[in-house]
This record gives C-alpha cells, structure tokens and sequence, in this order.
C-alpha cells in the first residue's frame, strides 16, 4: 500500500522547486520532561527522579546528526533553566529553538496574566540560556484560547505551531480548524496580527488523527510514513512532533493510565529511525514558512544558512 510512492508527484503550487524541495519534512520536537506531562500530573504516584526524560533529548538530537537533519526544539523553559547544556546543545548543533512555555501548564487552565507571562518568561528565559533568537511557540497539548495570538504578538513571537486540524477527540482535542500548511495567523484568528504567522501540525488525509504523538505509537511507523507521503503529494511538508519522554524507559507511576507507556523506549527510538531514513528532508519549521514565503519575522539568529540543512549553527 505504502509502495510507488511519489517518484512522479509534481504538485502544482510546487512546479518552482526542486523535488527534494517537494519532500522537506519537520520532526519536531517538545522538549518537556515525564513530569511535565498531564498524564503525570493528574497521578497519585510520584516520580523519585524530576529528570525522567530528558535522556532521550540526547538520543534524539544524536539521530538527527546521523540523518543529517534539522528540527525545532520548543522547550519548555524552565528545563532550559535546569539542564541548560541538554537545551543548548540544539543549538550548537544548528537546530531551532522555539518556546513551549516555561511551566507546561494548560494555558486555558491560567489566567489572562498568568498565560502572559508564560509567553514573555519563557521566550526571556530561552534566548538567555541559548543565546539565539526565539521566533516560534507551540501551547502545551496544543490547548490555547481567546486573545492568544495577540499575546504571542505582544511577546514578540513570529510564528505559532500550535494548531493542529484533526477531527474532534471527545476529551482532548480537535473539530476546531481546517487549516493544513503554513499560513497567516489571521487564518487561524481574523484578529491575529499580519506578522504573526501559523505552522500547523500534520494530520492525516482523510482520517484526520495526528501523525505521530499517541497516534505514531497505537497505529504504527507505517502509518506515520504513508500520512506524510500522502501530504507531500499535495504540496504540504508534514509536521511532526515527538517528547523526549517517548524514548526512555518510563518508571510506572501509579495512576498514570497504560496507554501513555504504549510502544515508549526503544520502540519509539526505532520508529524515529525509520522515519528520519526516508526520502524526505528533514528541517525546521523556520525553513518550511521561509518555503512559504511567510518567513521574515523577528528571527536574528539563523538566517543565514540558506539551503544547507546541516550548516547553520554558530550557537
Ligand atoms: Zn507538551
């Protein structure tokens, strides 16, 4: 079914580009740590060790060196406060940062000051540990509410990834957009500023759940594989997202429900594999607006790379 693949797809609105051009992909990653999951926090038990996670950002950033890859790290901030050289080697190895709060608290569960401040702290706190310009925010399980693209604007953001269009998931998320590439934030929120602009995550034609996330590891790396392929047909580079968390040996804790262990640990770190050995190139979400033509921004820091992937970073 996955078989004769796009060889020949030549997607209108792409005839300009080169096919690898046609065939970019973002692996993305949210860089939280087990305890920083809602699964975790809606618990009883308790982790004896804060750090649980964060061994697989390792993992991760190493498979993108060997793919030859890049990525966005949306971090949340206050890991970067605890672990600033696991946070800053992202960027000295030419990745782009970009902010997921500083506490990875639900931002509807906050107040209009509290959300603020996440958004303002957590892009303060990131370039400081970093050093590099922070342009992109992605909200904690992509949960945000009114006014939230005029904050982000007010911060100083230039893009927002946290949008993804899947169909309704009665307790989570979905049912709410329709939107599948890089666009203006206005077509998120009519009020949203013309600078800001949206990266949405990808789903899957037709099927409409999330390529990777809990999806990745209930349907399996095939169906990850043949939902990007199927978008890229049409034009769109896909979206992805994983957590450092989904590569380590996750402790039980009790309370925590089974589903988030399903397929953690080495299965996953063979899933990533697999994808990162396909066809696509693999790149940040600057570089996939920078495609379409919504880059720009306030970004300062590594823009000057251009078409070389592995080159970018001076840190
Ligand atoms: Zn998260």
């Amino acid at each position: 079914m996955i078989a004769a693949t796009a060889a020949t797809a030549t997607p209108a609105a792409t005839t300009a580009t080169t096919m690898s051009d046609a065939r970019r992909a973002v692996l993305s990653v949210d860089v939280e740590l087990f305890r920083h999951t809602p699964a975790y926090r809606n618990a009883s038990g308790t982790l004896d060790d804060p750090s649980v996670g964060l061994e697989g950002a390792r993992f991760l950033r190493e498979a993108f060196a060997r793919h030859d890859a890049r990525t966005t790290a949306f971090v949340v901030s206050e890991v970067a406060e605890e672990h600033p050289g696991a946070v800053g080697a992202f960027v000295d190895a030419g990745h782009e940062v970009g902010s997921h709060t500083h506490t990875h608290r639900l931002l509807t569960d906050l107040s209009p000051d509290e959300r603020r401040e996440e958004l303002v702290r957590s892009k303060e706190r990131l370039e400081a540990v970093t050093g590099a310009s922070v342009a992109g925010f992605r909200a904690p399980a992509f949960d945000f509410g009114d006014g939230h693209f005029a904050a982000l604007d007010a911060a100083g953001y230039a893009y927002d990834a946290s949008v993804v269009s899947c169909r309704r998931i009665p307790g989570w998320y979905g049912g709410e957009y329709d939107l599948h590439r890089p666009a203006p934030a206005t077509a998120v929120d009519p009020t949203a500023s013309a600078d800001l602009a949206e990266v949405p995550t990808a789903v899957f034609p037709g099927i409409g759940l999330p390529l990777t996330g809990t999806w990745l590891r209930f349907f399996g790396v095939r169906y990850a594989i043949l939902g990007m392929r199927l978008l890229a047909r049409r034009g769109i580079a896909p979206v992805l997202y994983v957590h450092p968390w989904e590569f380590v040996d996750l402790p039980a804790v009790e309370g925590v429900p089974k589903r988030v262990y399903v397929r953690t640990g080495d299965w996953m770190r063979r899933a990533v594999e697999r994808i990162l050995s396909t066809e696509f190139s693999f790149v940040a979400c600057e570089d996939v607006l920078a495609d379409a033509g919504l880059g720009g921004g306030s970004r300062t820091g590594s823009a000057g790379g251009g078409t070389d992937e592995s080159d970018h970073g001076e840190a």
